[in-house]
């Protein structure tokens, strides 16, 4: 491999936006860390595209590398847990975000952030998941935890056609529940379809501020947008019934009652990926590499390159990228 490699890179300019660069780097140019990574896959999340455009104030260090998701092989290792040509991926803990991320052919990091491949799982399956299926899997586990059975009715799943919601159609349908999809894309209803979802729901249907108590209809629910689709959601919510809340898509508001929680036992569990301990998030990548249909991924995914990113970083903010975006590095 050449001494030098590509990355995107965000600068702030004169006036404080943010402008995104492809640049060519050497290994001196990388942060700190004990483990360098050649990068084979990388993905595009919602909060990369906040970082890309400078909409959201997601980057807290610049310039930065975005990319909060990398998948590839150990280069380079001076802690004793990794030995180069070691199968590995990384999410969360701020990568991308605080610390330079997977948008690069090369980067270095830290070793405890790092986590095996699965076994079962290449590269580029590990990055149509990434932080979006770690997410997905956790909602589920969540919700197991809640006690929410697959046999207990419905299960909603909201933003149904975004990363997070795909997969966690995907999962909870292979897990046997039965998953109604909320989408503001009716034209993808086929494709939700041969994820697994049971029912399509247009996202209007729920978009009304609701009554503090609605008719009962979920068993339980993997929130991916929050604001009134949240709201609804709680107050349909069966007796017992759980909400796993993980996104914001749509608003980081939530505006609702007590009702749905004294008078029908609910929970609302929050769901976070970024800094989910070690032990849970091994779990949930065993669990990943076993239970979700392969087929799933393939259908799931695109393939893009770092020329790509800045467009579709406003695409995926404008909730018009289907999937996952997997980004080659190679
Ligand atoms: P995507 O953009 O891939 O998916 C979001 C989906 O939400 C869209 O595809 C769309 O689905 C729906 N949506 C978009 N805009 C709106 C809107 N205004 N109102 C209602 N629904 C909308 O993003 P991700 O799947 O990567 O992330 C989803 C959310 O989860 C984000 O808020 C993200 O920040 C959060 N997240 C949180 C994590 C955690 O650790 N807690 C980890 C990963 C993501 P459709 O067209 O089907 O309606």
């Amino acid at each position: 491999m050449s001494e030098t490699f590509r990355a995107l890179v965000l600068e702030r300019d004169d006036e404080g936006a943010t402008q995104a660069q492809i640049r060519t780097l050497s290994e001196a140019d990388l942060p700190e860390g004990d483990v360098l990574i050649e990068v084979a896959y990388s993905s595009l999340n919602y909060k990369d595209g906040l970082a890309i455009t400078g909409r959201g104030k997601v980057v807290r260090e610049w310039p930065m590398v975005p990319g909060i998701d990398l998948a590839g092989r150990v280069l380079a290792s001076d802690s004793p847990d990794w030995q180069p040509g070691d199968a590995v991926l990384l999410t969360g803990w701020g990568v991308g975000e605080r610390y330079w991320g997977g948008f690069s052919q090369r980067q270095r990091v830290r070793s405890e952030w790092l986590v095996p491949l699965p076994e079962g799982l290449d590269a580029l399956d590990a990055m149509t998941l990434g932080t979006a299926g770690l997410t997905a899997m956790l909602c589920v586990m969540t919700l197991e935890e809640a006690g929410v059975k697959a046999d207990a009715g419905p299960v909603l799943v909201s933003g149904a056609s975004g990363g997070v919601g795909s997969l966690a159609v995907a999962l909870l349908s292979a897990a046997g529940y039965e998953v109604t999809a909320l989408t503001g894309r009716p034209e993808g209803a086929d494709w939700l379809r041969e994820l697994g979802a049971a029912e399509i729901l247009s996202r209007e249907s729920m978009s009304a501020p609701p009554r503090p108590l609605e008719s009962q209809r979920w068993a339980g629910a993997v929130d991916t947008v929050g604001g009134v689709v949240l709201a609804r959601t709680l107050a349909e919510l069966r007796y017992g019934g759980a909400v796993a809340a993980c996104g914001l898509a749509g608003s980081h508001e939530l505006s609702t009652t007590v009702m749905p929680f004294i008078l029908r036992n609910v929970s609302l569990r929050g769901v976070d990926s970024v800094v989910c301990p070690r032990e849970r998030r091994l779990a949930a990548w065993e669990r990943l590499a076993r239970d979700l249909p392969r087929e799933h991924l393939a259908a799931i995914r695109q393939v893009a390159r770092l020329e790509d990113l800045p467009a579709l970083a406003e695409r995926i903010l404008a909730g018009q990228v289907r999937g996952r975006v997997v980004v080659d590095l190679q």
